[in-house]
């Protein structure tokens, strides 16, 4: 009998979170892949080749898996030995004071982490600040939690320092929190310890807390060295988040963190440690097979394992920036000195096809099987955003794919 037939189903779907997938840097994603052809060039950047990660970081799973370390439930708010070994590991950091194993809470994966650092502050009335460009996940989060969005800016002629002009603009009396990415995912940099200040004296100024996304902490190769946010919580209450996912290049083990760097009791007196352990409780959580194995990973993996992941993006941001030089339309005005992309402005006028970064990325990835990510997905359109995380002869293969793509599309006779 088909099922379709006859009969009226009372079910329909929740629609609850149509507005917010919407604007997901996975739904972007998943449609450009989908408009390439799989029987043509080879889809760039390659979905399913990932780089390694390290032996330690294996050898730490495997072992919780055969001694049965992780087999349990972890109590909702992580495993303990896992929050021990964050709070161990962000302490090496010099801090205004050492984080406790109760300041951390472990989430599935950052985002996760960005998900309870909205849910926590979503109060009616609220707002919280939020940059442009940006990683959308607090964005899409706060559509779906219904928690008012105000953007700020970047400072271009800085190397894409925060505008705390912008800042201070977007701010009133009903902010609760700005978000900031270091090192930042679109832009590419990574903020300096004076910078970092400035913002928490500003931050202290508004009488809101400072949420530091600090999941790429370990792919800065440029001449900044990443400081943490939380060396400025003796100024203002900073929320770290964190995760192993770049860093160790397993975005799969879903495993990250969130610390509360309450340095005289506000963040409980606020209520906001308490609402952490709340919203966590009705969440999920992390694999415990994966936390398990975090003291060992954090631990124990060699330096040598981030420096040679540093070395080999440099190069590539080295080679990718020489080879944007011959698309006159596309400028990367910032040499990226972390992360794993680049981002560039699209200049339309070159143009004689291309309506705007969606169009462009679309036509791209159908013709030529590339795909870079539109920049409106970041929030701010006609830019975009492409992957350098690939070995060099496929990354001068995705250029001149870039190259002719934009040569064929002119509007230059010649
Ligand atoms: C990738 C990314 C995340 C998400 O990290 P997961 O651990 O994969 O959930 C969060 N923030 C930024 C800035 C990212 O680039």
């Amino acid at each position: 009998m088909a099922n379709g037939k006859g009969v009226e189903w009372q079910f329909s779907g929740n629609e609850a979170a149509q507005k917010a997938s919407a604007a997901s840097l996975g739904t972007y994603s998943s449609k450009l892949f989908a408009l390439c052809d799989p029987d043509g060039k080879p889809i760039l950047p390659p979905r399913n080749e990932h780089p390694e990660t390290s032996l330690t970081a294996e050898k730490a799973v495997v072992k919780a898996v055969l001694c049965g370390t992780g087999n349990a439930y972890a109590p909702s708010i992580g495993l303990p030995a896992a929050k021990r070994a964050v709070a161990d590991y962000l302490n090496r950091d010099p801090l205004p004071k050492p984080l406790a194993a109760d300041d951390v809470f472990m989430t599935v994966g950052c985002r996760q982490a960005i998900e309870l650092a909205v849910d926590i502050l979503a109060k009616p009335g609220a707002n919280v600040l939020l940059p442009k460009p940006g990683y959308p996940w607090d964005a899409v989060r706060s559509l779906y939690m219904n928690l008012e969005v105000r953007k700020y800016d970047f400072i271009r002629e800085k190397d894409y320092e925060i505008d705390l002009d912008s800042v201070r603009a977007a701010a009133d009396k009903n902010t609760f929190a700005i978000f900031i990415i270091n090192p930042h995912n679109p832009n590419g940099n990574t903020y300096s310890g004076a910078h970092l200040e400035q913002l928490a004296l500003l931050a202290r100024e508004l009488g809101i807390m400072v949420v530091s996304d600090e999941v790429f902490r370990w792919t800065v190769f440029g001449a900044n060295s990443f400081v943490p946010m939380g060396k400025f919580s003796s100024i203002v209450p900073v929320v770290t988040l964190g995760g192993i996912s770049k860093g160790w290049s397993v975005p799969g083990w879903r495993t990250g963190w969130l610390a509360l760097h309450d340095l005289d009791g506000v963040f409980k007196s606020t209520k906001i440690a308490s609402a952490a352990k709340e919203f966590l409780e009705i969440n999920s959580k992390p694999a415990t097979v994966i936390q398990a194995a975090i003291p060992t990973m954090l631990e124990e993996t060699p330096k040598h394992f981030f420096d040679k992941r540093q070395s080999f993006l440099k190069d590539k941001v080295d080679f990718a920036f020489s080879k944007l030089k011959e698309i006159p339309s596309l400028t990367c005005h910032f040499k990226p000195e972390a992360c794993t992309f680049f981002w560039t402005e699209l200049n339309l006028s070159y143009y004689k096809d291309i309506t705007d970064d969606e169009d462009f990325c679309e036509k791209l990835a159908s013709e030529e099987n590339l795909v870079l990510l539109p920049g409106i997905g970041f929030g701010q359109e006609n830019w975009v955003r492409h992957s350098i995380d690939m070995e060099t002869p496929t990354l001068e293969d995705a250029f001149e794919r870039l190259k002719s793509f934009c040569e064929r599309h002119s509007n230059i006779i010649g």
